[in-house]
This record gives structure tokens, C-alpha cells and sequence, in this order.
């Protein structure tokens, strides 16, 4: 299944959903570090979660989902750029064990950021963590940040990662058809959810209901990391900070924390780096 977010709507009730499978994103998350299996399910789960929030939102920019804690995680980050490209990454101390969400984090905050580029205005939305797992998370942020009802299903394995969201767009009324299409998508297995198409897991859910489903939108791993990147990050650390580096290393070396990729400064770069912001100025 190539990787992909496809929505879908109920034509008679004010019920939206999203539904995304990752697999060559998810790989290319997991070739580039050796996570912990326990990182491994929460950092599949945060990006199949910002795939979906990203596809309901109409936004050019980066969407970036971050959760970050005292305890053996300290931290998940997954970006999205302009709801196309993903990259993800993660962080721990010592051997992290399964357990619930809150003991691995620790005290701990979930903050999204939508990021629309140098120079425009940011939003960021934060909230505590609550909740047993990275879905209900979101849905507590959703509900307190977006006032929007949302209910999430994700699933993680080796190979892909996958997610369901069902939203109850603002509408007077019962809710009725809300209980039943959330009854009717808890009865998704992760399996189901990890191995079928989008549009059999429509099918499977909500044959009775007049459904529609859109095309689906490609999303890939992508890394938006670069030399002018590295460089603007050295500014802001400060010419003092690089030229202590300078001193001790006899240059600096990034590294990506997204995909590996390695950004070397010798002495002559590195000043070069602080002349050209000068002569912005
Ligand atoms: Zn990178």
C-alpha cells in the first residue's frame, strides 16, 4: 500500500473521518536509529496521529507534534510539512520498559506547533498528558484546544504504521449517529487497521452508511534539514558558543537528529557563517 491519508464523509450525518497508512515513511523512520521497542510503538503511533491532525487542517507550513517528559522518554517529535512529507524522532534514558504513557514520560507536556514559515506568525497549543496512550492524548488536546470531538485508533508494527480518526463536526442534535460510528470503529482490529486499504476499512465499518471517500493524498518521509539550516542554528547559538567549539574540536559537526545526515563546519566555514550574518545586517 503506498503511503497515504484518504478522508472520508458521512453524507447524512456531520461526521468526517481520515484514515492513513505509513509503511515506507515508517521504514525510513526506522532505519535511520536503533529505537527501543517501546519508542518504536509510541513514535509509529505520534506519526500515523499527526498524518491524520495535519489532513484536517488547511495549512501550508509545518505542523510539529512534540511530547516531552521527565522520564525514560524524554522525547517524541514528529513534523509534517504542509501535510506532504514526514519526519520523526525521539529520545530516552537507559531502557525504557512498556508501561502507560504517563509512567514513561514522567511529568510531561504535548504541544503542537503549526509552524507557517520564516518570518509568519506561529501557534502553539499545550497541553498536559493525559490519558493511558498517544490517542487519547490527542483526543484530550483536540477537545481542549480545537473543541472539536475526535476519537483516534492507531496501530504500529514492524512494517507500518496506521490510524483511523473519526471527527463530530459541530452540529445541533442527538449524536446518536456519533455513538454508533465510534461502537462500529472500536470493532477495527489493529490488524485490520495495519493491512487493509482505505476503502475496505469503509466498507467493513460503515456498509450501511451512505459514505463518501476521497482520493487518497501521497505522504513521504522527507528530511528538510540543509547546510543554511545548520548555519542559521550556529547564529543563534551564538559566536562565542562556535568559537569555544572552534577551540576544542578545531570544528563543529552537526548531526540531524531526523535522518542522520551529518553538516561539518571547518574554522573558515564556521566564521564565514557569523562575517555573512554581519553583513546582513
Ligand atoms: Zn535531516
Amino acid at each position: 500500500m503506498p503511503d497515504s491519508v484518504q478522508r472520508f464523509l458521512f453524507e447524512r450525518a456531520p461526521i468526517r473521518g481520515e484514515i492513513v497508512h505509513l509503511e515506507a515513511a515508517w521504514q525510513a523512520v526506522l532505519e535511520r536509529h536503533d529505537y527501543p521497542p517501546v519508542l518504536r510503538a509510541l513514535l509509529g503511533e505520534m506519526m500515523a496521529a499527526a498524518a491524520l491532525l495535519a489532513a484536517t487542517i488547511k495549512f501550508e507550513g509545518s505542523l510539529i507534534m512534540q511530547m516531552h517528559g521527565s522520564g525514560p522518554v524524554s522525547l517524541l517529535v514528529v513534523e509534517c510539512e504542509n501535510g506532504r512529507t514526514l519526519r520523526a524522532t525521539a529520545k530516552w534514558r537507559g531502557k525504557p520498559e512498556p508501561g502507560p504513557l504517563a509512567a514513561l514520560l514522567g511529568e510531561g507536556r504535548f504541544a503542537i506547533t503549526l509552524a507557517a514559515g520564516p518570518g509568519k506568525q506561529s501557534y502553539q497549543g499545550i497541553v498536559d498528558i493525559e490519558g493511558g496512550d498517544v490517542a487519547a492524548v490527542l483526543e484530550h488536546y483536540l477537545r481542549r484546544s480545537e473543541q472539536i470531538e475526535s476519537r483516534l485508533w492507531l496501530a504500529v508494527d514492524d512494517k507500518r504504521a496506521a490510524g483511523l480518526l473519526l471527527q463530530k463536526l459541530p452540529h445541533p442534535g442527538e449524536g446518536e449517529d456519533w455513538q454508533r460510528a465510534q461502537q462500529l470503529a472500536q470493532t477495527l482490529t489493529e490488524q485490520e487497521l495495519l493491512e487493509l486499504p482505505a476503502y475496505s476499512i469503509v466498507r467493513r465499518l460503515y456498509s450501511q452508511e451512505d459514505v463518501r471517500l476521497f482520493e487518497p493524498r501521497p505522504l513521504a518521509f522527507h528530511c528538510s534539514c540543509s547546510q543554511e539550516r545548520v548555519a542559521a542554528m550556529l547564529r543563534m547559538l551564538g559566536y562565542d558558543e562556535v568559537r569555544a567549539i572552534l577551540a576544542e574540536r578545531g570544528m563543529v559537526d552537526v548531526g540531524c537528529e531526523f535522518c542522520g545526515q551529518s553538516y561539518r563546519f571547518d574554522r573558515w566555514e564556521a566564521e564565514r557563517v557569523f562575517i555573512a550574518a554581519a553583513g546582513q545586517r
